[in-house]
């Protein structure tokens, strides 16, 4: 491995495991009606099952097993035909249950891989241990009131997703690769919107170190990354402090930990519990979930292209290289406004423009693909002009620009500014006769063996006809009057 941290023992390697957290988008909660949105005033989402009042009982709701089924085929893993539920007890003031209903011995998603690509363009796999679901807890509010704390539940009982991965990640790169691929994945499956600001997707994660070849040793769990930027800062830091503590003769405690971002460093939060602690028995109100091989192949059929899948098919459709077909299908709606320009005209040229000029615009107008002043539709257009002959190259530049200020169309700009190009040798050669005679004297060096002075004077033909000249038939007709 290429990542080592060097201590004064030798050279320590990194062992990191994820635990994601996804929120599903879904209307309705996990076990109740009450609705999902965001945002919405406190407490006017809790219905009684929510609420935990005596004697309701949880209903699952379909929507949410069919987006953990997507989900689990999205990253290639074993559906379980059949799961159940568990009651994870603890206490607090968040959890009006005072159990979280989870999935503990059976989940409804068993192993599967993700394959993550590093900057040296190396690509790995990582293992998928599981993807169970289970109920979120609701919001703590420690700053409306300088005496109490208050509570939100709107969020209580809305459904997660914890997907888990295998101890294979080996540095804080490969972390960050791991999150944006499952982002990423989640996003195209539209099961989980993979907002980590917002909250909507969070990550745990397990730390622990080792010199090459033994076995793992003690992990400590980091809780509730939010960023991941702070994930590949948190493994890091704590990894290099697990390093000093094992060199100086002393021993890991297994341990929850949180990442203080401001300060850099890992605290202790608790000292970690086994499953034990949580004694998890099945939930006496919900029968095992039971699902059908028929509905799975139909969602599995039903599936949107996954990126991996559209990047090789941007590839060997559109012929552009591995690199920029991954910039294209980063996200969907990028993948989708490059589909539209490339489709029927060329391939390399759309992605030029598309990640080129367009990107450029956006972020000197701070717009996004989704409020971009040039549609995928009127870029098209730009490209067919430039096909046809209509316009150069570099007139296209201008148009573009116009386009993005005006959101016109590229024929009216054309037209407007008069921008067609000249095709018309009889007024390229005018040209190219105005500028022999002004710079004669660069004529006779050229023609005395400096080669060099061809291209002064294309540009200087090209700025004679303000840019709109064909370019090769400039290069064609000064070759022969210069050469005659
Ligand atoms: P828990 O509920 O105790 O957090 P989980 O099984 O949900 O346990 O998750 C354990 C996580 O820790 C997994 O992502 C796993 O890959 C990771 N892990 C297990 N052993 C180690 C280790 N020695 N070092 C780092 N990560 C580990
Ligand atoms: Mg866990």
């Amino acid at each position: 491995m290429s990542y080592v941290i060097e201590g004064k023992t030798g050279s320590w390697e990194i062992v990191v495991g994820l635990e994601v957290h996804a929120q599903v988008v879904s209307n309705s909660k996990l076990f109740s009606g009450a609705s999902t949105t965001f945002g919405a005033g406190p407490n006017s989402q809790v219905s009684l099952v929510d609420a935990a009042f005596p004697g309701m009982l949880p209903v699952i709701n379909k929507e949410c097993v069919a987006q953990a089924v997507r989900t689990g085929l999205g990253l290639n893993a074993r559906i379980n035909l059949e799961s159940r539920f568990d009651r994870k007890n603890y206490f607090y003031a968040d959890l009006p249950q005072g159990y979280q209903i989870s999935q503990f011995a059976h989940p409804i998603v068993g192993e599967g891989t993700i394959e993550i690509e590093l900057s040296s363009g190396e690509i790995r796999k990582i293992g998928i241990t599981r993807l169970h679901m289970e109920q979120d807890a609701g919001k703590l509010i420690h700053d409306q009131d300088p005496t109490k704390s208050m509570i939100d539940l709107n969020r209580a009982g809305v459904a997660l997703m914890e997907i888990v991965s295998e101890p294979d990640i080996r540095e804080p790169e490969e972390a960050g690769a791991y999150l944006r691929k499952m982002r990423q994945i989640l996003r195209y499956l539209g099961t989980c919107d993979g907002n980590m600001e917002e909250g909507s997707m969070r990550a745990d994660v397990n730390v622990s170190v080792r010199k090459a070849g033994e076995p793992f040793r003690t992990r400590c769990e980091i809780k509730n990354v939010n960023s991941i930027r702070f994930v590949m800062q948190a493994i890091e830091v704590e990894a290099a402090r697990q390093v000093e503590i094992w060199e100086s003769g002393g021993e890991v405690d297994q341990e929850t930990r949180l990442f203080d971002a401001a300060r850099g460093e890992t605290r202790t939060m608790r000292s970690k519990e086994d499953a034990h602690d949580y004694r998890y028995f099945p939930d006496p109100d919900l029968l095992p979930l039971v699902i059908e091989q028929a509905w799975v192949d139909q969602l599995k059929a039903a599936l949107p292209e996954l990126p991996d899948a559209k990047r090789a098919r941007f590839q060997s459709e559109y012929g552009i290289p591995f690199y920029d077909a991954g910039v294209l299908v980063a996200e969907q709606a990028v993948a989708d406004f490059y589909e539209t320009v490339a489709k029927g005209r060329d391939g390399k040229l759309a992605v030029s423009w598309v990640t080129g000029d367009l990107f450029a615009a956006l972020n000197r107008t701070s717009k996004t693909i989704e409020t971009s002043p040039v549609s995928a539709e009127a870029l098209g257009q730009m490209l067919d002009l430039i096909a046809d002959g209509t316009i150069n190259g570099k007139i296209a530049k201008e148009v573009f620009e116009d386009m993005v200020e005006t959101g016109e169309g590229p024929d009216a700009i054309v037209e407007k500014k008069g921008l067609r190009q000249v095709t018309d040798t009889g007024v390229i050669d005018t040209a190219i006769e105005s500028v022999m005679t002004k710079h004669a004297d660069k004529v006779a060096q050229y023609r005395s063996g400096k080669d060099k002075l061809f291209g002064f004077f294309v540009g200087q033909v090209m700025k004679e006809t303000k840019g709109k000249a064909n370019p090769a038939l400039v290069n064609d007709a000064l070759k022969s009057k210069l050469d005659a």
